[in-house]
């Protein structure tokens, strides 16, 4: 059946924000970005005219141009003008697809009331006269040609490829064009002689794959103008990134399920930048061993591409999204609030941005030594820790609900004193060094009459601990109870006489 699909691409989308929510910005050169990365994340069109681009070290922008009025950049307000912009779409179709905060796709096939350039027409008025941006679309048979079209000619482009003209439209253009080519497979094509799409379109797939590998099939398919994708309606907001694990035994060892997440970021970062993406929302979803679920999600200041920007954070959102002391069955780790490009530079001069540059680089490279290698030929710590089993697996559901420790203790010799025993509870799973018995036995050591538990840290399930006394005098059994909610208490009453 014949498609018709709106492709939708807001011009320099941050800067024209910014524009539109302070009218004091328009019409003046202005740019996004600068602050921690030190480079422009967008700039408007009279920025562009001074020769700025993106990513350009803020430094250089300055001197191109010194009226530049670079601002720091505000995403919650961006992925706000996001929100309305594409809202205006659902008023066609339900088949929306975000690729990223600025830019998607619209199926309107089924839409008979109105042509899709009609459609696509008011789409872009209804943005630009309440929103004040401006958007370039395309229109076409499929997501290749209308995205190609609302590329082509920004900004405020607006070109609608007439089915049965899709190849006299594609075939002129230039290979760069085509999903899949980069900058320097694109070099390498034009070496071969192979500089437009037409000439792809013309070259036999095994001529093709000496080049461009796996993908020749489908980036020549591309080139006759063929392209089957689905437009893809997801319940998410926008596409995101997202990986998850089902663990063998169900887990509770908190540096082992860190070192999964970490190892997760590595892939899904990776895939990431090979899509030349950034995100700026993280999700850490824990499910328990009664598929309950917690979650837990934050978003960055800025963007990133970079795993090591958020290595710190998993940490945090996994403890967060843990509420309940119950062991874990799977893990997952979702990537979300896409947006397009590299905030990075090629030139970086200032202190920060260098030390960016430094971990770009390290990301770059390994990525590339993963590509040709595989992706063992380089391991970081946490792959390290991924080899061995979690400590602690709980093998079975922990059962007891009553527990007698019998411990001898020696009369106090002095006042009662307490050592600080920096253990949990052992009903937590977490961070338990010391089961209950051990503890006692610790406390025996130092000479202590009485035991108190508690826990320090986390939320548990409500525990407690009942010492009853010897009837000779000489010791105490340590009755412990657990009740069913969670709740922060574990006690123990002390025989102390
Ligand atoms: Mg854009």
């Amino acid at each position: 059946m014949l498609r018709s699909i709106v492709h939708l691409d807001a011009d320099a989308f941050f800067a024209s924000v910014e524009q539109a929510a302070d009218a004091r910005l328009r019409g003046k050169p202005i740019a996004v970005g600068g602050e921690s990365r030190g480079i422009i994340a967008s700039a408007s069109y009279e920025a562009r005219k001074f020769g700025i681009y993106t990513p350009m070290p803020t430094s250089r922008a300055r001197k191109l141009c010194p009226k530049l009025i670079v601002l720091s950049g505000d995403y919650d307000r961006y992925e706000e003008f996001s929100h309305w912009m594409f809202s205006y779409a659902y008023d066609f179709t339900p088949d929306v697809e975000r690729t990223s905060i600025d830019e998607g796709y619209f199926d309107v096939t089924a839409n008979h009331k109105k042509s899709p350039v009609e459609i696509a027409e008011v789409i872009r008025k209804a943005i630009s006269q309440r929103l004040k941006i401006s958007v370039s679309e395309g229109v076409g048979s499929n997501k290749l040609i209308s995205q190609i079209a609302s590329k082509l000619n920004k900004p405020a482009a607006f070109l609608h490829v007439a089915p049965g003209k899709e190849i006299p439209f594609l075939h002129p253009l230039a290979n760069k064009w085509l999903p899949g080519i980069g900058p320097k497979t694109s070099e390498r094509l034009n070496s071969a002689g192979l500089a437009q799409i037409g000439h792809i379109a013309q070259t036999p797939v095994d001529m093709l794959e000496l080049m461009l590998g796996s993908q020749a099939r489908l980036i020549r398919q591309f080139a006759h103008g063929i392209d089957e994708r689905p437009v893809v309606v997801s319940s998410e907001p926008q596409k995101s990134f997202s990986k998850q694990e089902t663990f063998a035994e169900d887990v509770t060892d908190e540096d082992y399920i860190e070192a999964v997440l970490r190892a997760m970021a590595d892939k899904l970062f990776s895939d990431v930048r090979q899509e030349r993406r950034t995100v700026r929302t993280i999700t850490v979803k824990l499910r328990y061993n009664d598929r309950d679920e917690g979650q837990c999600s934050e978003s960055l200041r800025e963007p990133t591409d970079l795993e090591s920007d958020v290595y710190g954070l998993l940490r945090k959102l996994m403890t967060k999204a843990w509420t309940r002391r119950v062991s874990l069955r799977m893990a997952s780790l979702k990537l979300s609030n896409i947006y397009d490009g590299r905030f990075r530079s090629e030139l970086a001069l200032e202190g920060n941005a260098r030390n960016l540059q430094s971990r770009e680089r390290l990301a770059n490279t390994v990525d590339e030594l993963r590509r040709n290698k595989g992706w063992n030929v380089i391991l970081r710590g946490h792959d390290l820790r991924l080899r061995e089993a979690p400590c602690d697996p709980v093998k079975e559901a922990p059962a007891p609900t009553r527990l007698h420790f019998k411990v001898q203790v020696r009369p106090p010799t002095t006042p009662t004193s307490f050592v600080p025993l920096r253990a949990r509870s052992y009903y937590t799973f977490l961070d338990s060094t010391l089961s209950p018995s051990q503890l006692v036995a610790t406390a025996k050591q130092h000479g202590l009459s009485s035991v108190a538990l508690a826990t320090v840290r986390y939320p548990v399930l409500e525990v407690e601990a009942k010492v009853e006394p010897f009837e000779n005098g000489r010791g105490f059994s340590l009755r412990v109870m657990r009740a069913g909610k969670p709740r922060v208490k574990f006690t123990a009453e002390s025989n102390s006489q």
